[in-house]
């Protein structure tokens, strides 16, 4: 049995994937540091991320990439794409055949060996449409 596959889910790591789950959002590790701390006031950062790792290698969570600078963390580890709101910078699952990452033709990638694809929307989301438009009629 390797190594990893026996590492015990101690206290910690249990707070920090109840964190993501809890957050929802697809938090970053700094949200979900400013989450645990609640929590285990004590916690550092490295420690978050430390745990952040360990979780992502034993499938509990995805990182996602491509959502600004930083890595984000989803609990949703089942094949999906997000739509990424621009002006509050939401993210929100999305579910749609017509994204299907196995749709793209790996011939495509100018001799690229592909180990993933990300597909993210961008657009406004419903409630920042709401408040746009609101704010257009007050005028
Ligand atoms: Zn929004
Ligand atoms: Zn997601």
């Amino acid at each position: 049995m390797k190594q990893s596959a026996v590492r015990r889910m101690t206290k910690q790591r249990i707070i920090v994937l109840d964190s993501v789950k809890s957050l929802g959002f697809h938090p970053t590790a700094y949200e979900i540091f400013e989450r645990v701390r609640q929590e285990l006031p004590r916690v550092s950062l490295s420690t978050v991320y430390r745990n952040l790792s360990i979780l992502v290698e034993q499938g509990d969570i995805l990182p996602v990439r491509g959502l600004g600078q930083e890595v984000h963390y989803d609990h949703n580890v089942h094949d999906h794409c997000h739509v990424l709101c621009s002006i509050c910078n939401k993210v929100t699952d999305i579910h749609a055949d017509f994204i299907n990452p196995s749709h793209i033709n790996p011939r495509d990638a100018e001799g690229y060996v592909i180990d993933d694809v990300l597909i993210t929307l961008i657009g406004v989301c419903p409630e920042c449409a709401k408040r746009t438009k609101k704010e257009h009629t007050d005028e």
